[in-house]
């Protein structure tokens, strides 16, 4: 039996795992399921290549609490200080195996973990899984005939000169436009809002200044009410503007809680959030959520998961395992 299993290698579950290392808790009984084939997925989809990951995201104070930390990087070097913290604390790491289902023994401190490969058990479990396994859809259906053209991310599809529309009006959008603008395509961003009110402030003094130099084009108040297979593209039929055609549409709508994966865990829930106690414990004793999944509705910052990490460390020592943190 593993002392501590961690399921996701993002920034949350390696941190973690860093942190039982520094608590004393040998390698050899911690393990991360991770089911994509390397770790930090998210950070390798999401993000632009050029982009700058700011330490601040969200408006999170940039100050950690635990052993990791993270500068304003670019994003090599936020995978390489990711790559290096696996490697320097020789953490063992399950690439490719989906974590399905986590059942508690009642008798003992005991989960057993069900993966696509394996069972496992372990005294304590640590689900930082993040929002982004499914990215949030639009309402209106796509058709399937656009999926090469209907996108959720910057990386999977490389799009250059051409005409792309960018839905959305939070950070991810405006590091979006500013990355396609870049590889020279014509950017058009809709936001269903009057006003860019959830971008930090470099991201909107960034989109403002492209509208300005006329290299993108900004809809606010653009509600889109559904997307339809022009001869191969996607025509986006708005309510108020007039239907138009694009080579590419990019949704950055964010993600959510996996709510199902966690309330069949036996996890409670206050409304959309699960309930959560201090250092990040659900309503099971000795299972955690942490990184984005700690973070409300907001969502959390590479930083903000690095001190979720230390936070439920903390509880772990003093609650469940022989570990001391400093
Ligand atoms: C476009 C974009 C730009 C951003 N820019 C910044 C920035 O500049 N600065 C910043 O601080 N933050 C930024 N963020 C936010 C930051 O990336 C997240 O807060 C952070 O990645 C959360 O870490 P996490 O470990 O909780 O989740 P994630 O990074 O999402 O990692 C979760 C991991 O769990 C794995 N996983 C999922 N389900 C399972 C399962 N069932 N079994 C096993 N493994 C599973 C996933 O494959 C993934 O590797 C940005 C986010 C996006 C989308």
């Amino acid at each position: 039996m593993e002392e501590i299993i961690i399921i996701g290698a993002g920034p949350a579950g390696i941190s973690m795992a860093v942190e039982a290392v520094n608590a004393g808790i040998s390698t050899e009984n911690i393990l991360i399921l991770e089911k994509a084939e390397e770790h930090s997925f998210t950070i390798k989809k999401y993000y632009p290549d050029n982009k700058l990951v700011t330490a601040n995201f969200k408006g999170f104070t940039a100050a950690c609490t635990g052993v990791m930390c993270l500068a304003d990087s670019s994003k090599h070097e936020t995978i390489s200080y990711l790559d290096k913290s696996i490697e320097d604390h020789k953490l063992n790491v399950n690439y490719s195996e989906t974590v399905y289902k986590i059942h508690q023994e009642k008798s003992e401190q005991k989960f057993v973990i069900y993966t696509d490969k394996n069972n496992y058990e372990a005294k304590v479990v640590v689900i930082a899984v993040g929002i982004l396994g499914k990215p949030n859809k639009p309402e209106y259906k796509i058709p399937s005939s656009l999926n090469e053209r209907v996108l959720f991310d910057v990386t999977s599809k490389e799009i250059k000169n051409s005409k792309v529309l960018v839905v959305g009006g939070g950070d991810s959008a405006s590091e979006y436009c500013q990355f396609l603008s870049q590889l020279g395509n014509d950017v058009t961003i809709s936001y269903r809002k009057p006003e860019f009110n959830r971008m930090n402030e470099i991201n909107l003094e960034s989109i403002t200044t492209l509208s300005v130099q006329n290299k993108i084009e900004i809809l606010l108040n653009s509600i889109i009410t559904s997307v339809e297979d022009d001869n191969g593209k996607p025509k986006v039929n708005f309510l108020e503007n007039e239907s138009e055609s694009f080579d590419f549409i990019v949704y950055a709508l964010g993600g959510s809680t996996p709510e199902n994966f966690l309330k069949l865990i036996g996890i409670e829930f206050d409304g959309p959030d699960p309930i959560l106690k201090d250092g990040y414990e659900t309503t099971i004793p000795g299972l955690f959520l942490t990184g984005d999944l700690s973070a409300g509705k907001k969502g959390g910052s590479i930083i903000w998961a690095f001190n979720s990490a230390s936070a439920a460390m903390k509880k772990i020592c003093t609650n469940y395992l022989d570990c001391k943190i400093e």
